[in-house]
């Protein structure tokens, strides 16, 4: 880690004497794992007592005459919403992706067929198949279930037939012993979800018994259970003629589902759905894999002084070899380019991010900058402001104008304070003409061997404050 830091200050150095508008590779790209080794999700014992747990439950309901839908089909079955949202609070773009769907391949190991006849699922040696959908928060994970950053809602309204609460959320791997944290909804078809790895202490307030409806809170995403990483895992089944926990579908309509025909979705979401998550400004290098289940320290900041250290990410998930991600930098006037570069995806991933970090002084325009990225179809941009290190606010300079502007050659400065220093720097960032007095103080420049276009001078008065101006050379 350290020689990479090291390399991308001297890249940085490099740029910054080079060309300044343009970082180099990005120091980090990884994708969190999970699940290497191929654990299931549910121990065959923990699933027989959950699915025992829940026909117990079912029958207590029914004796109680408190059972709203048999288990016997009845209807149509549901469609879903999406069963995650992220909190209010949360300001991210978007804050999952997919890591596994349903393993409709009964062979093992590694004979796998999602609905889409791709691989994106897994069994184990053991004989499991993956039965859910596997939703993992990113970015930041651990900082998002420690802040409750993503809730779990009822993907259709039913009626709570088991939870249980109260058990260890912070599991770092598949082999864990203690029980996941869980939620079931049956629903007026007798079809029931399962929302497991809930978070410690998450779950709804309700109990067995209540009715919910669609989009109602169930819980927080957690790792409770055999996880590594905080996701949710959802599992359906349907027409319990045999018993709950026997008919299994996947709510993903597809060429290779054996299970069911058609989607249980409302709107069945893209198999691959490339999307950039977040994009992000920060004032030291976040922490994105901390040792598990450490919660990532993202260092987020949007306001900078010009000294400062500046990092920038971009979260992106199902990213594919060959994909093209942009990135620009764009200045506080909103339409000038600081910078911009493309990269080329290398590694096939549901989940990554690119840094770029750290910079200082490379900013040199005080004002609201926007870093943003292009990926999947959508830009998404992040804005940041940038003052000035001198700790000067910049209004105490605003008795100060130029003219004439647009320009041609002569342009004059107009100043309560003593003008003492002038740059004149290119769109790009770079200076093209400077000039000093200290002495008398600066009240008209002349820089008529510029070509025509935009400019932005920036004015220092001798108590340090600046200003900076657009210019334009006609
Ligand atoms: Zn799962």
């Amino acid at each position: 880690m350290n020689s990479k830091i090291t390399l991308f200050l001297l890249t940085m150095l490099i740029t910054c004497f080079g060309i300044a508008q343009t970082p180099g590779a990005p120091s980090v790209s990884a994708g969190p794992p999970i699940n290497p080794d191929k654990k299931a999700c549910l121990t065959p014992e923990q699933r027989s007592d959950l699915i025992q747990d829940i026909k117990v439950n079912i029958e207590n309901l029914r004796l109680d005459d408190k059972l709203s839908f048999s288990e016997q089909r009845r209807g149509n079955h549901p469609l879903f919403i999406w069963p995650v949202q992220k909190a209010n609070d949360v300001t991210f773009n978007d804050f999952y992706s997919i890591y596994n769907y349903v393993d409709h391949n009964s062979g093992f190991p590694n004979q796998l067929t999602d609905f889409n006849c791709g691989t994106r699922t897994y069994d184990t040696t053991g004989g499991y198949n993956h039965k859910g959908v596997d939703i993992v928060t990113w970015p930041f994970p651990w900082k998002m279930l420690e802040d409750d950053g993503v809730e779990i809602i009822a993907a259709a309204p039913g009626q709570i037939v088991f939870i249980r609460d109260g058990e260890f959320d912070l599991s770092c791997s598949q082999s864990t012993t203690t029980p996941w944290n869980i939620v079931v909804i049956q629903h007026s078809d007798g079809s029931v979800a399962l929302y497991g790895h809930m978070k410690n202490g998450s779950t709804t307030t309700k109990i067995v018994g209540d009715m919910v409806s669609e989009g109602e809170y169930l819980g927080i995403v957690g790792s409770s259970g055999q996880s590594d990483i905080p996701h949710l895992h959802f599992e359906v089944y349907e027409n319990n003629v045999n018993g709950v926990g026997v008919d299994l579908i996947d709510p993903y309509s597809g060429t290779c589902n054996t299970m069911n025909p058609d989607s249980w979705w409302q709107s069945q979401r893209p198999y691959s759905d490339p999307k950039i998550n977040a994009v992000l400004t920060h004032s030291a290098a976040p922490s994105v894999f901390p040792p598990c289940p450490t919660s990532e320290t993202p260092n987020l900041s949007n306001d900078f002084e010009t000294d400062d250290e500046f990092y920038f990410t971009v979260f992106v998930r199902d990213q594919t070899v060959g994909d093209i991600i942009s990135f620009e930098i764009l200045r506080p006037d909103n339409t000038s380019l600081f910078g911009n570069w493309n990269v080329t995806v290398q590694t096939t991933s549901p989940s990554w991010y690119y840094q770029y970090g750290a910079y200082t002084g490379y900013f040199e325009m005080v004002g609201e900058w926007t870093w943003r990225a292009t990926f999947g179809g959508d830009t998404i941009s992040h804005t940041f402001n940038v003052t000035s290190s001198l700790g000067v606010d910049e209004t105490s300079f605003n008795q100060t104008s130029i003219f004439p502007n647009p320009f041609n050659d002569v342009i004059n400065i107009s100043s309560s304070s003593k003008v003492v220093k002038a740059h004149i720097l290119d769109v790009l960032g770079k200076s093209v003409f400077s000039i000093e007095d200290d002495s008398n103080g600066i009240i008209e420049i002349n820089p008529s061997s510029l070509s025509n276009g935009m400019y932005f001078v920036r004015l220092e008065s001798d108590t340090n404050e600046m200003k900076t101006i657009k210019l334009i050379k006609e």
